[in-house]
């Protein structure tokens, strides 16, 4: 029916990382609403979204305070910048309010639309601060293989996916660490204290081959998200920091998934047990409800920062919308109702449950090769073989077969590589995950059934 609301989408939209042929046969999901943690479609069909959104629904898709705050700041000034210096009042206690839940006890903060563009402009304060220091060389951007950055040009050069390489990404200057993911890449015999070490090595050597003064920085999320779900092997921060600190390198924290307690702690650095140079910011920061990032600049970054706009009189930099009010009044409200709402104490007082869940529906499956994951930030990783690892044969794709079996249930998660990613919103119920847990199962049930 060219009519049909999944029809029209298909004829006029353009989707982001989508598998299109998989969209043309199954059709499109076009959604009307959301009550807490459900989204419906135009057919009426409730969706339990495990994936709160694209992590960043956090208080669920109906939250009154929230639309309250919006509306309320829309009648009051519903916009303006933070050019020239003048910014509104929203902004001005935004800043102070990140700053004080940050884990610095004095900081600086920029605004901009998306985590992109919050990481693409850390970078830019960094050259910026680097060159007027003197040193215009210390250019070069150090990340790891996995990791997810964002879709900019030097946010996707961040990024470490292959699949940027159509657009002729990464950049000169990106270079990318091994992926401190012990399980997939620790070496047949190797422990994962050993593990660790040989990623600390390889960071020294990366540095000596290539000059701490041609380096700009080290960015790394404390989980990596979009990657799959994969925490740092043990120890793996406090191995790398005194490395970077060595050589006058700032680690950048990316929180965009992360922060405001998707790992049960207000930032994920705080779970991992190190302190970065300044935190990149976004998605739960405004729980979804406003396209918002933040780079907030740790004691040592904000006075260098500062120092560098006043030497060179200016940053020239920002965004039409940064420190928008609307977005900062939103933020304001969001931060209040995760961290003195209950929400953050959900995820706290939830996760074992999450976890334990996850272990035995893990338990019972012959192809789920590993759980991991902390918080509410989990993946299930599909193996044809679970003593040797191997992967499904890459052409079945069998975690979007699993996602799609899903989504006819009434359950949406999200394939990543081989796994299943599941990230609830924080509102979360008992007897919500354990639908969620009973939905998944049929579905790796059903499709490893029709694979094996
Ligand atoms: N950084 C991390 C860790 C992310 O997960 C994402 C998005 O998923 C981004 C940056 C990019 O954010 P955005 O999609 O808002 O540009």
């Amino acid at each position: 029916n060219p009519q049909s609301w999944e029809a029209r989408a298909d004829e006029y939209s353009l989707y982001g990382f989508t598998d299109l042929p998989s969209v043309h046969e199954r059709g499109a999901v076009v959604l009307t609403h959301g009550e807490g943690p459900y989204v419906f479609d135009v057919n009426g069909k409730r969706y339990l979204d495990a994936n709160s959104g694209l992590w960043n629904m956090v208080a669920g898709f109906d939250h009154k305070g929230l639309a309250d705050a919006a509306k309320a700041q829309y009648d009051r000034f519903p916009g303006y910048h933070a050019f020239f210096g003048r910014m509104s009042d929203q902004t001005v206690m935004l800043s102070e309010k990140l700053v004080d839940v940050s884990p610095f006890d004095h900081g600086r903060v920029f605004y901009t639309n998306s985590g992109s563009e919050a990481n693409d402009t850390m970078v830019k304060m960094l050259w910026f601060l680097h060159a007027s220091e003197g040193n215009p060389k210390r250019r070069k951007i150090l990340t790891r293989w996995n990791a997810y950055h964002g879709v900019t040009v030097v946010s996707a050069s961040m990024t470490g996916k292959p699949y940027n390489e159509v657009f002729g990404l990464p950049m000169e200057g990106f270079l990318h660490l091994t992926c401190p993911h012990y399980w997939r890449f620790g070496e047949p015999g190797e422990t994962e204290e050993q593990f660790v070490a040989r990623l600390a090595r390889e960071l020294e050597e990366t540095i000596e081959r290539e000059g701490a003064d041609t380096i700009a920085g080290f960015f790394a999320e404390p989980v990596m998200g979009a990657g799959g779900v994969i925490p740092p092997a043990k120890g793996y921060f406090q191995a790398i920091q005194p490395i970077l600190k060595k050589h006058g390198i700032p680690l950048i924290s990316d929180e965009v998934i992360c922060g405001f307690g998707r790992t049960g702690n207000t930032w994920g650095c705080q779970t991992y047990g190190f302190t970065p140079d300044a935190i990149i910011s976004s998605k739960n920061l405004t729980a979804g409800l406003f396209p918002m990032g933040a780079v907030i600049l740790g004691p040592d970054l904000a006075d260098r920062m500062q120092a560098a706009a006043e030497k060179i009189e200016e940053f020239p930099h920002g965004f039409t919308a940064s420190g928008h009010p609307v977005g900062c009044a939103i933020a304001l409200k969001a931060i209040d109702v995760v961290m003195n709402e209950g929400l953050a104490d959900n995820v706290k007082r939830l996760a074992p449950r999450l976890e334990a869940g996850l272990r035995a529906i893990m338990e019972r499956s012959e192809h789920i090769g590993e759980l991991r994951g902390i918080g509410f930030m989990w993946a299930l990783e599909a193996v044809k073989d679970k003593a040797t690892k191997t992967p499904f044969d890459g052409s079945l794709s069998v975690s979007e077969r699993i996602a799609n079996t899903c989504t006819d249930l009434g359950l949406i998660c999200r394939p990543l590589g081989q796994s299943i990613v599941l990230c609830p919103p924080f509102i979360l119920t008992e007897a919500q995950m354990d639908e969620m847990f009973e939905k998944l199962e049929q579905a790796l049930n059903k499709v490893f059934a029709e694979v094996a």
